[in-house]
């Protein structure tokens, strides 16, 4: 039998560049690497509660925060099963794959759902969430559900102006935001932009393995928890009134606490923390934007490239969607990960023919533990995976992107 030599350079160390997980800082993991604490001690309420606490702050609420051991699916259907009734009238706000996703667990809770629904190439327009309301005379809709970055189309809502479409309506929906894609990435500021639930998870900028989602509540939403008399349909799993108002610890996580990964949280937290809330936000902006100008100028010739979101308010801090319509990218993608050992994310939800039922669309996850010799990694293996695959290109992206970064740096 002939053997095929390949040469193989993705030895070292791999680079997920799939919009979550995100890449796990080694601080986080040396944390984890220690036997689990007693469940009935000291030790892990006290993590647990600075865990809350941590949240709480980057969130920018004085509400509160509820820890399930779960993905973010479990805190989409948490959301849904806790603040409202079969029949219950939602407006669902989707910019890509993810809301359609929550979509589904709502119409399975038998929810009466309105969509709002714009596509995958821009964020949505504050002023039809206005009229949708206005026009709801007898105030059915009961929450307003978005997503904060879909993940899928690296599209990001103006949350702000979304509660003055909501008071402009003279309307009492809640405010409930999926910030899973851009939580510890992208500014969000809970109380004064009036989000009455916001949703997280571990995996995506809060750089800690899946398992963890949270559902953090503001002081309204606590408080009508806590005084209307408990829904009895909610599963005691589920539920937030006992995870709120435990009588013993366990009554927390309904169970025992998900004790490592809440030590690895923490040290993540500690992490964003010693780095500053505006740090994190304008490290992530600054690589973001040495992503753009890297594929605005690769796509500068043959077209080949380009930005998913084309206007630049509206596009995602977390992660960048990227297409080269009729090109089919696979195997370029399959190329940078096995030379380049970096993992590109795969297009999501795309359906259309002229890009290839979605294979003519990438993602490049730029959330979390992340600098910029890790991001031009990633860009200097992606121009390499054009030119290896005969990708129409303008070559020298790598070089805008540093350029970008020292413009920046130099305000
Ligand atoms: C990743 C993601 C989800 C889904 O989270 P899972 O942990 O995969 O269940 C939902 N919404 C957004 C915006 C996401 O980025």
């Amino acid at each position: 039998m002939k053997k095929k030599s390949l040469i193989n350079l993705s030895y070292g160390k791999e680079h997920l560049a799939i919009p979550g997980p995100s890449n796990i800082p080694q601080r986080v993991l040396q944390a984890m690497n220690q036997p689990s604490p007693n469940i009935y001690g000291e030790k892990i309420v006290e993590i647990t509660h600075k865990v809350m606490k941590g949240i709480k702050n980057f969130a920018n609420t004085s509400g509160s925060v509820l820890i399930y051991i779960s993905n973010g699916h479990g805190v989409w259907e948490a959301t849904l099963v806790n603040l409202f009734n079969e029949g219950d009238k939602i407006l669902l706000c989707c910019n890509g794959h993810f809301g359609h996703q929550w979509g589904k667990i709502a119409r399975r809770l038998k929810l009466n759902i309105e969509f709002l629904d714009v596509g995958f190439s821009k964020a949505i327009d504050p002023n039809k969430i206005e009229s949708i309301l206005k026009k709801d005379k007898m105030h059915e809709i009961k929450g307003v559900l978005t997503t904060y970055t879909d993940t899928s189309s690296s599209s990001k809502n103006n949350i702000k102006t979304f509660k003055q479409a909501i008071n402009s309506a003279k309307h009492n929906a809640l405010l409930i935001v999926d910030a899973i894609a851009s939580f510890g990435c992208e500014r969000i500021e809970m109380d004064p932009w009036g989000i009455d639930v916001l949703i997280t998870a571990s995996q995506k900028g809060l750089m800690t393995p899946p398992g963890l989602g949270y559902c953090i509540i503001n002081k309204k939403v606590k408080k009508n928890t806590l005084s209307k008399i408990y829904k009895k349909s909610i599963s005691p799993y589920w539920g937030w009134y006992s995870r709120l108002k435990p009588k013993k610890f366990y009554e927390i996580f309904a169970g025992t606490p998900p004790t490592s990964l809440l030590i690895g949280q923490l040290e993540a937290i500690n992490m964003l923390e010693e780095e500053g809330r505006d740090n994190v936000f304008l490290r992530h902006k600054i690589l973001s934007g040495m992503v753009w100008s890297c594929i605005e100028h690769l796509g500068s010739k043959g077209n080949s490239l380009k930005l998913n979101i084309q206007n630049e308010s509206q596009r995602s801090n977390a992660v960048t969607t990227v297409f080269s319509k009729g090109f089919d990218f696979t195997k370029t993608r399959e190329w940078i990960s096995k030379q380049g050992g970096v993992e590109l994310g795969v297009g999501l939800g795309f359906t259309s023919s002229e890009l290839l039922g979605g294979k003519s669309v990438f993602r490049i996850g730029h959330m979390g533990h992340l600098n910029p010799h890790m991001i031009l990694g990633v860009l200097s293996i992606l121009e390499a995976g054009l030119s290896f695959n005969k990708i129409p290109h303008q070559s020298g992206g790598v070089t805008v992107a540093n350029n970008y970064m020292l413009k920046m740096i130099k305000k």
